[in-house]
């Protein structure tokens, strides 16, 4: 598709790809943001720097000479394809505020009577929460659930997208997702999403609640971050498998992976199925549940919340 009205790098004068939804296109040459529409800070878009393709394939040789039942196969699989992309992420930490009234059904021994109770609980909460959120409008492409969550726990180092060199751009750049959400709808979805995660914990840990307030405030340090991620396509006896990387470290986070005869063994003993399980979930979900699914994954917050809201759950309409 041809540009619209000629829109030209403002860094390196180069012609670029806009089309009437695009709220930044980045340079294809130089890598410099271009702010086009909507509300964003050019100075608020950051990178996590990726790993070479030819590094992210060593990565895939390592995982098939690691694992038993692969290394078994190893010689009847073929790569056909590797993709890696930039993924766009508004990340912020939304402060969160309210009162909360529950009860629970709790059983109590008295004397040799047992007796169901409804005990009725309060509190006030106070928190800061790290809530992510995908930057398109679409759902996100196999693996991204589990690249974030990554992301998240190994805090990788980002650059500020506009102070790259052309050279630096030039050893990291792969395709990048349009972003489709600007800073000021992040900014409502994400301080809904916070509120919807408080009150979704307290719902996990209670019977059913009576009360239910909750403010949440600006979101402070919220930047447009783009995580690479990679994909590695692979043939084993006519059917295509997949294992997605995260591009910062070459990890592993998603597989769909042929199932061996030893496997299907350990399957029927009950063991070893747990992630496979999980990965099928995740794949077989409707829409609805993905994002719901994804959203609870990638909801973590800081210090004592963390514990507190682990598992919780999170459902948005979409
Ligand atoms: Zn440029």
């Amino acid at each position: 598709m041809s540009g619209e009205a000629g829109f030209r790098c403002e860094r390196c004068g180069a012609p670029l790809d806009v089309s009437p939804e695009t709220i930044i296109a980045i340079c294809p040459y130089c890598g410099y943001p271009n702010h086009i529409s909507g509300t964003i800070d050019v100075g608020d878009i950051w990178i996590i720097p990726s790993k070479t393709q030819a590094e992210i394939l060593r990565a895939f040789q390592d995982r098939v000479r690691r694992d038993i039942d692969m290394r078994m196969i190893a010689k009847d699989l073929e790569i056909f394809d590797v993709e890696g992309y930039y993924a766009p992420y508004w990340v912020g930490r939304i402060p969160v505020k309210g009162y909360v009234e529950y009860y629970r059904w709790e059983t109590e021994t008295r004397g040799k009577q047992t007796v169901r109770r409804k005990k009725h609980y309060r509190g006030h909460f106070d928190k800061t929460l790290v809530v992510p959120l995908s930057a398109r409008r679409q759902v996100a492409e196999f693996g991204v659930k589990e690249a974030v969550k990554h992301f998240l726990s190994t805090e990788p180092k980002a650059r500020r997208l506009a102070d790259l060199s052309r050279e630096e751009w030039e050893k990291i750049k792969i395709t990048i997702l349009n972003t489709e959400l600007d800073r000021s709808e992040a900014e409502k979805i994400v301080r809904e999403d916070a509120c919807d995660h408080m009150r979704n914990y307290y719902a996990s840990t209670a019977d059913g609640i009576e009360f239910f307030n909750c403010d949440s405030g600006e979101p402070e340090q919220l930047r447009l971050i783009l995580l690479p991620l990679w994909t590695v396509y692979y043939k084993y006896k006519n059917a295509v498998y997949r294992v997605v990387f995260t591009g910062w470290d070459a990890r592993d986070v998603a597989a769909t992976e042929p199932v061996t005869l030893i496997r299907k063994a350990a399957y029927l003993a009950g063991a070893a199925a747990g992630p496979f399980i999980a990965a099928a979930g995740f794949m077989s979900h409707s829409v609805n549940t993905i994002i719901g699914a994804l959203i609870v994954g990638v909801i973590l917050s800081y210090g004592s919340a963390q514990a507190l809201l682990r598992g919780a759950r999170v459902e948005r309409g979409g």
